[in-house]
């Protein structure tokens, strides 16, 4: 196997029975030597880890592409377990964009009081969390020696604006390439990063629909995200096999609606688009 995308959480900031938050797992290699790559850490990001089998001390590295707070809002709870589950000491590397180092410090001093609790309840149990920050802004990612090296990581700049700086993500393994561009409209940085690459897996809202809701607030969030069709057209562009769909907006009862979003991605990418429940999961192939 080459490189695997599961979507962990199809969800938004808009809660959902159905759909966790923010968040796609990246895996590669097989067994003991799988490596595994979490972007974003949204609502639920541990109960759908746990329904594959695995837990944060599997996470070979976790990646965020800006520090929205839908796509951040469990990252305290992969810390913590991180660090209480496993017995010898695992430091986890979080990439992120500038700012992000801020935001793990001020996570940690919120952890005080159970870091505390936790060192002088267990005895064996004699250090904070190991947290490594590594902030990027584009251009080849390298992880701490030791972690990872079965796949290569890349970053671009996206455009989220005015949430700044934001990044988009290609890991790349055995002639098999795929982008995760995060919150973006269409731009430049996310051009180049997914130029030669196979697939790609973009956050989408239905402005058709978000646009006929006569909420200030909703209104507001249709500037700065992809609609499926504007999704498609970046694929289209970079000459990508595969796009995949997700973060989806307004939350979609799957049965139905599916075909829906499928259609207007389709009337500009003429490869395989992808949408589906929390979990979902497709292999990236090299061409
Ligand atoms: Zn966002
Ligand atoms: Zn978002």
């Amino acid at each position: 196997m080459s490189l695997s995308v599961t979507l962990l959480g199809t969800g938004s900031p808009m809660p959902s029975p159905d759909r966790a938050g923010p968040a796609t797992l990246i895996s590669a290699g097989d067994g003991d030597d799988a490596e595994h790559y979490l972007v974003d850490a949204g609502r639920g990001v541990l109960m759908r880890l746990a329904a594959l089998g695995l837990g944060a001390p599997n996470l070979t590295a976790v990646l965020i592409t800006h520090l929205h707070s839908d796509h951040i809002t469990d990252l305290n709870d992969v810390i913590t377990t991180r660090w209480v589950m496993t017995f010898t000491e695992t430091p986890l590397t979080i990439v992120g964009p500038v700012g992000t180092q801020a935001v793990v410090d001020h996570l940690l001093a919120s952890l005080d009081p159970d870091i505390e609790y936790r060192i002088a309840h267990h005895e064996d149990l004699d250090h904070r969390p190991p947290v490594t920050v590594i902030e990027v802004t584009d251009g080849a990612i390298e992880l701490p020696s030791g972690q990872g090296g079965g796949v290569t990581i890349s970053c671009g700049q996206t455009d989220h604006k005015p949430v700044e700086p934001s990044v988009g993500f290609r890991f790349g393994r055995e002639g098999a390439s795929v982008v995760v561009a995060g919150d973006t409209v269409p731009c430049d940085g996310l051009d180049a990063l997914c130029a030669g690459a196979d697939a790609l897996v973009h956050t989408a809202i239905r402005k058709d629909i978000i646009a006929n809701v006569p909420v200030p607030r909703m209104q507001d969030t249709l500037d700065y995200h992809s609609s499926p069709e504007q999704a498609a057209q970046t694929a289209a562009k970079a000459g990508l096999a595969t796009l995949i769909l997700t973060h989806y907006v307004p939350p979609m009862p799957i049965s139905g609606t599916e075909d829906d979003w499928r259609t207007l991605a389709a009337e500009h990418f003429a490869g395989t688009i992808e949408l589906g429940d929390d979990l979902h999961r497709v292999e990236i192939h090299p061409r």
